[in-house]
């Protein structure tokens, strides 16, 4: 059994954002939608060790609401590793709030690790506090994480540009694929994929369960509401709606479980009520929320 916890399920900045008076963010300030904390799973075989995959900003108060992360005696922890997808500031600013550990073991590829030391500097400041145990990720190559549960990374193409250009190309965003070796259950976690490329697609195909990148609902959400001028694909996000939108495309997939994670707070889709949450649901994909579990 592979068991996963969402832990965040909003993209950067939350639900709602400090500084974002949005319609989405108003509603969720109003009371007609739940708040959600930053983008992030635990998962695990036994329920004993755990593993994030990523570290959000809003890591402290994540395992402090699941009791499953709590330490069991003296300065412990069951979190075994952080797995990242990317270097995103909203996925690796968690690290440096796990800086009292004795030793943090990290698995991310060659690329996210050269732009976590040359172009944000975070390990650099994090390995000041404590022992940072670098595992190199291979995109394609199956690792034995523990307890039964093996992980394998892939490549997630993307044309976002390297904000920090450490001059990498391949390796800067990755999907992973989880396995119970045991019951053959697999998870994939997909937080942010900007096509389904037939290479990705193959990743998906026959997994029990996807949790996949439902960051904006139109690809131009953010130009629409005047906050910003990137559309979501140019953020590395395809979006939900629209002829090639994931909504288009997933249910040919096969998977059996798909749940959209990483929304961003203007997604009207945070909001239970919407018309747009109602057309996703009408296509059996769900929508996550904080503390949300599964089991595969
Ligand atoms: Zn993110
Ligand atoms: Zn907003």
């Amino acid at each position: 059994m592979v068991w996963a916890r969402v832990l965040g399920s909003a993209a950067g900045g939350g639900s709602p954002q400090w500084n974002c008076g949005c319609p989405v963010c108003t509603a969720v300030r109003a009371g007609s939608g739940i708040p959600r904390t930053q983008s992030s799973v635990a998962v695990s075989t036994d329920r004993d060790r755990w593993f994030l995959i990523n570290a959000s900003p809003d890591v402290r108060g994540q395992i402090e609401a699941f009791p499953g992360l709590h330490p069991r005696a003296g300065r412990t922890t069951p979190i075994e590793a952080v797995l990242l997808t990317d270097a995103e500031l909203d996925h690796t600013l968690g690290l440096l709030l796990l800086r009292e550990a004795r030793a943090l073991r990290l698995y991310a590829t060659p690329a996210v690790h050269r732009t976590l030391c040359d172009g944000s500097g975070l390990l650099r400041t994090l390995e000041r506090y404590c022992a940072v145990e670098w595992r190199a990720v291979v995109p394609g190559a199956d690792l034995a994480l523990a307890g039964g549960l093996s992980c394998r990374a892939f490549e997630v193409p993307t044309t976002k540009r390297d904000r920090f250009a450490t001059g990498e190309e391949s390796g800067r965003v990755v999907g992973y694929r989880l396995t119970d070796e045991r019951s053959g259950g697999t998870l994939v976690y997909l937080p942010g994929v900007q096509a389904l490329t037939p290479a990705v697609c193959a990743e998906l195909r026959g997994c029990h369960t996807l949790l996949i990148d439902g960051t904006c609902w139109h690809d131009d959400e953010l130009v629409r509401l005047g906050l910003a001028g990137k559309t979501s694909r140019e953020m590395g996000h395809l979006p939900i709606d629209g002829p090639d939108g994931s909504l288009a495309r997933l249910p040919a997939l096969g998977v059996r479980r798909t749940i959209f994670v990483h929304m961003n707070n203007t997604n009207p889709v945070l909001l239970a009520d919407s018309p747009e949450r109602r057309v996703v649901s009408d296509r059996g994909i769900e929508v996550a929320m904080d503390g949300l579990e599964v089991e595969v």
